[in-house]
Order: structure tokens, then C-alpha cells, then sequence
């Protein structure tokens, strides 16, 4: 089996449920490497809970999680599980809504400590590629700024590259520009950008349609824990087949 054709990311009848609230309903999805899929919807429809089955926050309670032809949510327990759990989230960068870098470190410390803790680099070495990142990022001269003088579009370029200094093999987003001011957003949907060119495999929530247009090779429109349409972006944001889609752009473009 070549890892070269797998998907990096599927995900095969994928349920969630809280109590007896069932939040994702059967959630089919394939990813191709390097590509860069988009998944909108109304507020509660599950989209968040879908970010955080993939990397097993919340583990789902049915389906399939495969990454790079690995399964995700393997019948482990204890330690074995543990293991395996940090394993695949290592592989798995995530940039939340609320800016969450350590704030007792500098952002350069933000970028290093996962290599050095979790993945053995030298301090000198994680250095290194922490900076390249920054600079990456266009945040070369803060390296050494603690996260509370940041502005919260720098803040959120910091925890890109954080992500990215544990070199994820998918980068998940959940609404990333959504806590910023406006004139904000726009520097951090260009880091993303500038990753979607270089082939990075993306999985973006967002309530940005113009930007999903812009980025996206495929657009999932959830609502109420299902897939209610997928496609290309020209197709389900541009000429939207379902009634449903149809009403949510109607109110969201
Ligand atoms: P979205 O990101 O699309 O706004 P979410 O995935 O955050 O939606 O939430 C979907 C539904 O699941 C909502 O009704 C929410 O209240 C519920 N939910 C999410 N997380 C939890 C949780 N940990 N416990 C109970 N209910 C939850
Ligand atoms: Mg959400």
C-alpha cells in the first residue's frame, strides 16, 4: 500500500452525539492531499465538533477516521491509547477561534517547545526552524514579544507557525479570523493562502464565504450534523443546488 494515493484525510460515517443530542449525523468526507476543503454552515450545525472528532478531542462515537491511510480512532485504551492519540495529533495542526499560545512564552518559546518536548529536536535545531516560521509568517522581528503584546492578527500568525513547527502532515482551522478585528482578518487569510499554495492540506472552517471561494477546492455545507451539500466552491457557494445552501448564502454573502 503506497501512502502516496491515500486520501489524507476520510472520513466514513463519522457520528458525534452529547447525551441524547446527536450532533454529527453520518459524515462522509474524503480530502486529497493538498487540497483544501471548506466546510460551512449555521452556527450549531456541527462544524466545530467535526474539527474536533478528527483529532480525536471529541472522539466520535461511530465512523472512521483515516489519516494518510492510518485509522484515527483505533479500539485502544489506556496507554497504547494515549500514545497513539498524540501520535496522530502531532500529525495534525489546529488554529482555533481564541488565540491560545502559551502566555508565559515568548513567540519564539511558542514555536519551539513542541519540537523540543514532543518530538525530541535540539533546542538549537527548533530554534532554527522557528525562526524560519516566523519569518514565514512576517513575524521575524517579534521572536522574542510575549503574546500579550501582540495585536491579535499577530497573535494568530504566532499560533500558524506554532502549528507548523510540529510540521502537521493537515492543518485544521476553525474559524480562525473570527475573534479579530476586521482590518485583521486580512493578514492572517494571506498565511493561509500562502499555505494553500504550497500544497498544504487544509480543512477550513469558516463563516468567510468570499475567502472560502478564493481558497477552496471543495465546499461542504453542513446544517444540523449533516452534509447537506458538498462540491466545488463555483458549484455550492456560486449555484447552490439545495434549498437549504440557497438560504444560508442568501444571509451569509
Ligand atoms: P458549530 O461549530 O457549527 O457552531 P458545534 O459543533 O460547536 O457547532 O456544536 C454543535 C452542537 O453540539 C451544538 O448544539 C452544541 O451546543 C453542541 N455541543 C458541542 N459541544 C458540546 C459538548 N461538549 N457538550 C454538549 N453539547 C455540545
Ligand atoms: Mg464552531
Amino acid at each position: 500500500m503506497t501512502t502516496q494515493t491515500q486520501p489524507m484525510v476520510l472520513l466514513k460515517g463519522i457520528r458525534k452525539h452529547f447525551g441524547s443530542h446527536e450532533v454529527l449525523k453520518g459524515i462522509d468526507l474524503t480530502v486529497e492531499r493538498g487540497k483544501i476543503v471548506s466546510i460551512i454552515g449555521p452556527s450549531g450545525s456541527g462544524k466545530s465538533t467535526l474539527l474536533r472528532s478528527i483529532n480525536m478531542l471529541e472522539p466520535p462515537n461511530a465512523g472512521e477516521i483515516w489519516l494518510n491511510g492510518e485509522l484515527v480512532n483505533q479500539p485502544l485504551t489506556g496507554r497504547a491509547y494515549e500514545t497513539h492519540i498524540n501520535a496522530v495529533r502531532q500529525k495534525m495542526g489546529k488554529v482555533f477561534q481564541q488565540f491560545n499560545l502559551f502566555p508565559h512564552l515568548t513567540a519564539l518559546q511558542n514555536l519551539t517547545i513542541g519540537p523540543i518536548k514532543l518530538k525530541g529536536v535540539s533546542p538549537a535545531e527548533a530554534k532554527v526552524q522557528a525562526m524560519e516560521l516566523l519569518a514565514k509568517v512576517g513575524l521575524a522581528d517579534k521572536a522574542d514579544a510575549y503574546p500579550a503584546r501582540l495585536s491579535g492578527g499577530q497573535k494568530q500568525r504566532v499560533a500558524i507557525a506554532r502549528a507548523l513547527a510540529m510540521r502537521p502532515q493537515v492543518m485544521l482551522f476553525d474559524e480562525a479570523t473570527s475573534a479579530l478585528d476586521p482590518e485583521l482578518v486580512d493578514e492572517v487569510n494571506l498565511v493561509m493562502k500562502q499555505l494553500a499554495a504550497e500544497q498544504m492540506t487544509m480543512l477550513i472552517v469558516t463563516h468567510e464565504m468570499n475567502f472560502a471561494a478564493e481558497v477552496s477546492d471543495w465546499v461542504l455545507f453542513m446544517e444540523d450534523g449533516l452534509v447537506v451539500e458538498q462540491g466545488p466552491p463555483e458549484q455550492v457557494l456560486k449555484n447552490p443546488v439545495m434549498a437549504r445552501t440557497q438560504s444560508f448564502l442568501r444571509k451569509h454573502l
